[in-house]
């Protein structure tokens, strides 16, 4: 089954990829961390992936397929959790040249409650987990000790400016794929547990 996640960032995401991995077994494909490990492991495409970044430039849309497919190829489970991709509806029709998506679903949630959420977003800057300002003592990550800060661009002006990006780009495919009739709407304001079990819903009901 390939499946691909939507939704405006704070709308757990993240979390939801988590949490899935006690339910099911699948690949993940972030193609952010693809793009970043060939830069890392100094590939051809990656030699190309950084030059074009260095220079303030977007990675073109070749460059991205070109990582997917190489990513797919090594593939071994038959499920696969595509994370912020497709981004756009150019991505989207590249996409589906290249494998047929099974389900798509779409973490809705209110601007309002997303801008909430990413002010109160705390990184650990070792270990990468995401705790709530609300909900931790002090500055240091129960997980591992590491300190915790605010994400740079987690700002009112950045978060604002990401999320009205989300709803020009993204947004119009959330319409793609309920024409498709491969999207599930998952209400994203819920707990992480709900959410986990609405997603679950979707895709036994998708299997059957
Ligand atoms: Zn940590």
């Amino acid at each position: 089954m390939n499946i691909v996640l939507i939704g405006i960032q704070g709308s757990g995401k993240g979390t939801l990829v988590e949490n899935l991995k006690q339910k099911l077994k699948f690949s993940l494909i972030s193609v952010g961390e693809l793009l970043r490990g060939e830069v890392k492991k100094n590939t051809k495409l990656g030699k190309h992936i950084k030059q074009v970044q260095a220079a303030g430039n977007l990675v073109e849309i070749e460059t991205v397929m070109a990582v997917i497919q190489k990513k797919l190829a090594q593939n071994e489970n038959s499920n696969i959790v595509f994370d912020g991709f497709p981004r756009n509806s150019l991505q989207a029709e590249e996409f589906d040249k290249l494998l047929k998506l099974d389900l798509v679903i779409y973490l809705n949630l209110d601007k309002q409650t997303a801008i909430t959420r990413l002010l109160n977003r705390l990184t650990c800057t070792n270990c990468g987990s995401v705790f709530n300002k609300t909900k931790v003592k002090n500055d240091l990550c129960p997980n591992c000790g590491g300190k915790l800060e605010t994400r740079f661009d987690d700002t009112l002006e950045g978060i604002n400016k990401r999320i009205e990006q989300f709803y020009i780009e993204t947004y119009p495919l959330v319409k793609r794929y309920k024409k498709q009739k491969i999207l599930a709407e998952v209400d994203a304001s819920k707990t992480p547990n709900q959410i986990l079990k609405d997603v679950m819903r979707a895709i036994n009901e998708h299997n059957n």
